[in-house]
Parts: structure tokens; C-alpha cells; sequence
């Protein structure tokens, strides 16, 4: 005979889960408000600079927007950036970076991965709750959607042919914003180099060796041990530059950017970093390694939180910005913001305008600022993207041994 459950109890059952569904949602918002603040760094914006901002093409190197439970079409009232937000600062192209692993304590493995709990309590696929790998293609995914329902107003950039269209479409019509993926840390690799191609495939065009911690692929600035690139890294380092992804060293420990620069033969970008020229940090570059990362043709990304700069103002990161530029010439000097990083940043996208200004202040010319708020940047897409299509369609073809 066939027991019915008494309808009082599915009730019962369906009002918990729906109340459960809505308090974590509440608790993402909560995690997301406070995780990624606006501190309201200080600075008086002129006509001037208002006038210089609009006339700009701004591109950013990074941003972990993805990690959050926002609809990013939608104007966010917590965290830095969303589309309509990109829109008012004038952004052309951000980059959005995705973070698979994040550890309790910085450095070590240990304890519950604080992505898991992020998985969980903002309702990602099941996929995605166990597998670094899945919460790349989820979070890539997620980005794809943005830019579906967008009707053409947001669109991801996958090579130079995209991107050259893209810029003429927005050259008619200011209010267009762009972005492209990128991976912080190749542990998502899942010890699976050929799951590059995998990423490739889901339109991922930038990622780091490592991230907090030091990994299969190589050393972290924030590890144990922080050695330099394994057999597996150098092996990824030239796979993804013979697939035309751009490499990103941010996050990589002092060896494993010297392993990584050896080898390499393209330009190569720290995404979103700080100098130690201005604030002594483990985690922020020294001048030789500026030297040596300019020497490749690429850029160094300068971040806006804190303990990056070392302080909470857009004067901190114009003075990143002025003694990067004084080391090794302007055009090597970009932004790379780590809005939406589970840091505060001084402003969110919408006021960008203040970076422009504390450039002005800082003495820098209008091409100077041109060429560190987005044109060096685009120079290195250019040199990095696939050619087009054809290229995008034959990616399985790339014969290594070559
Ligand atoms: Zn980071």
C-alpha cells in the first residue's frame, strides 16, 4: 500500500526551505556588503578632469565581481562594479577575473575553503561546490549570461578581431562596456594541463599561476614555501602562450615570476598588484622584478585597496602609479583595481574619474594618463588575444612541439 506524506508536512517542508533559500541569500548580501566596502577616499574632482575622464578608453585588469551574488546588469547598491556602474566610469573593457580557492588561513591549506562556503550559501550549481575546476565554468558562465541579456550593451571580448569591432561599435556609442575573463591561480587546473583548453573553450584568456597559496603550478607570495614553477607550470606557462592566453604573475611568489619570465616569449601583466617601492608588502613588487616584467612588453596592474598602496586614498595609487612610471617608463603602468576583491576600495567604478584626477595631481600629461588608464593595456590585448575566429575555432589544433 502506498503511504501519502500528509500535506501539512510538504507545506511545512516547502515554507523551511524557502525561508532557509532567503536567509543565506540575505547572508551573501551581508558577506558581499561588508567584504567589499568603499572606504570614500578623499579627493575634489575639477572640470578638467571630468572633461579628460569621458574623452578616456579605460581598461582595468581585474576584478572578482563574478564571486558575488549580483545581478550585474542590475545598479548594485554593495560592492564596486557592476554594468551600469562600468557604464558611469566610463569603462570600456574590465577584466573579470575568477577566484576558484581561497583557504581560512592565507598561505596554508587548511581548514574549509572559503569558496566552498561561498558555493553553498549563494546557491551555485552543485557542480561547483566540490570542483575548482566547475566553479571556473560556473562563474564563466554567469558572465556569459550577463552579456545575453544585455541585448548588446555588455559583450566579452575573445580575440583582437572582437575587440577591434567592439571598439569601433563603442566609438559611436559611449555607453557600450566590454569585458574578459581571466583565472586567479591554476589550481582550477585540477592538475589537468589540458583542461587549458577547457578554460580556452569557456572564453578564459588571462590566469595566474597561483593564488594564496602555493600550488601544483607553482609558488605563491603568500605560501609556505614559495618556490618557483614545477615541471606542470612551465609546461602551462607555454601552453597558454602558444594558445594566445595572456599570462598574469600577480599573486606568483619572487621565483616563480623569475621561472615564469625565463621562459616566456610573450608579454607579460601583473593583473592588480602593489609596489614595494611605495609599500613594503610580500605580496608587491620589487623594482627588478618591474624591470624584468616591463623588459617583456607588458604592464603591471596597480590595485586600489590598502595594503597594496598603503593607504585609502586615490593619491595612493597615483603615487604606485607615479614611481612605477619614473621606474621603467609610462608605458608599462596600467590599473588593475581588484574591485569586488573582499577588499575596500576607495571609490567603487561609477567614480573612477577620482583615479583620473589623482594622475592630474600627480603631474602626469593627458597622453601619459591616456596611455596608463586603459591604452597600454589594449596594447598588450592586442599583442596576447587570438588573431580571430578562425584561430578561436582551431584552438584544439595549437601543435606544441613547435
Ligand atoms: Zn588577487
Amino acid at each position: 500500500m502506498k503511504k501519502h506524506v500528509p500535506k501539512i508536512i510538504l507545506l511545512i517542508t516547502l515554507v523551511l526551505l524557502i525561508t532557509a533559500y532567503i536567509g543565506l541569500s540575505i547572508v551573501a548580501a551581508n558577506i558581499d556588503k561588508k567584504m567589499n566596502a568603499i572606504s570614500n577616499g578623499d579627493i575634489r574632482i575639477t572640470d578638467r578632469a571630468r572633461k579628460l575622464h569621458e574623452s578616456l578608453l579605460i581598461v582595468d585588469l581585474h576584478c572578482d565581481s563574478l564571486l558575488w551574488d549580483r545581478d550585474l546588469l542590475e545598479r548594485n547598491s554593495r560592492g564596486h562594479v557592476d554594468v551600469p556602474r562600468l557604464k558611469d566610469g566610463n569603462v570600456a573593457l574590465q577584466a573579470f577575473t575568477i577566484v576558484s580557492s581561497v583557504p581560512k588561513r592565507s598561505g596554508a591549506l587548511e581548514g574549509i575553503d572559503q569558496i566552498t562556503l561561498l558555493s553553498l550559501v549563494e546557491h551555485w550549481t552543485p557542480d561547483a561546490w566540490f570542483s575548482l575546476k566547475e566553479r571556473v565554468l560556473y562563474q564563466a558562465k554567469k558572465l556569459d549570461e550577463v552579456a545575453a541579456r544585455s541585448k548588446g550593451e555588455f559583450v566579452i571580448i575573445k580575440n583582437t578581431e572582437e575587440l577591434d569591432e567592439y571598439l569601433q561599435r563603442r566609438a559611436r556609442n559611449r555607453t557600450l562596456t566590454a569585458g574578459f575573463l581571466g583565472v586567479e591561480g591554476a589550481h582550477a587546473l585540477e592538475g589537468d594541463i589540458n583542461n587549458i583548453d577547457v578554460f580556452f573553450d569557456h572564453g578564459i584568456r588571462m590566469m595566474s599561476p597561483s593564488h594564496f597559496f602555493d600550488n601544483d603550478i607553482g609558488g605563491s607570495s603568500h605560501g609556505e614555501k614559495r618556490g618557483g614553477l614545477s615541471d606542470l607550470g612551465k609546461e602551462m606557462i607555454r601552453r597558454m602562450q602558444a594558445k594566445s592566453m595572456l599570462v598574469d604573475l600577480a599573486h606568483a611568489s619572487s621565483k616563480t615570476i623569475k621561472d615564469a619570465l625565463a621562459i616566456s616569449t610573450k608579454p607579460v601583466v601583473v593583473s592588480h598588484t602593489g609596489v614595494k617601492g611605495t609599500h613594503k608588502s610580500d605580496r608587491n613588487l620589487s623594482d627588478a622584478e618591474i624591470i624584468d616584467i616591463a623588459k617583456t612588453g607588458g604592464v603591471i596592474g596597480i590595485g586600489y585597496w590598502q595594503e597594496a598602496i598603503g593607504g585609502r586614498n586615490p593619491a595612493d595609487i597615483a603615487r604606485a602609479i607615479r614611481y612605477t612610471s619614473n621606474l621603467v617608463g609610462v608605458d608599462h603602468v596600467a590599473l588593475g583595481s581588484d574591485f569586488d576583491g573582499a577588499c575596500a576600495a576607495p571609490f567603487d567604478v561609477a567614480h573612477l574619474v577620482a583615479v583620473t584626477q589623482a594622475l592630474i595631481n600627480q603631474g602626469f600629461s593627458d597622453q601619459e594618463i591616456r596611455l596608463i588608464m586603459g591604452e597600454n593595456t589594449l596594447r598588450v590585448l592586442r599583442l596576447s588575444l587570438p588573431s580571430g575566429p578562425d584561430i578561436f575555432n582551431n584552438s584544439k589544433s595549437v601543435d606544441l612541439a613547435n
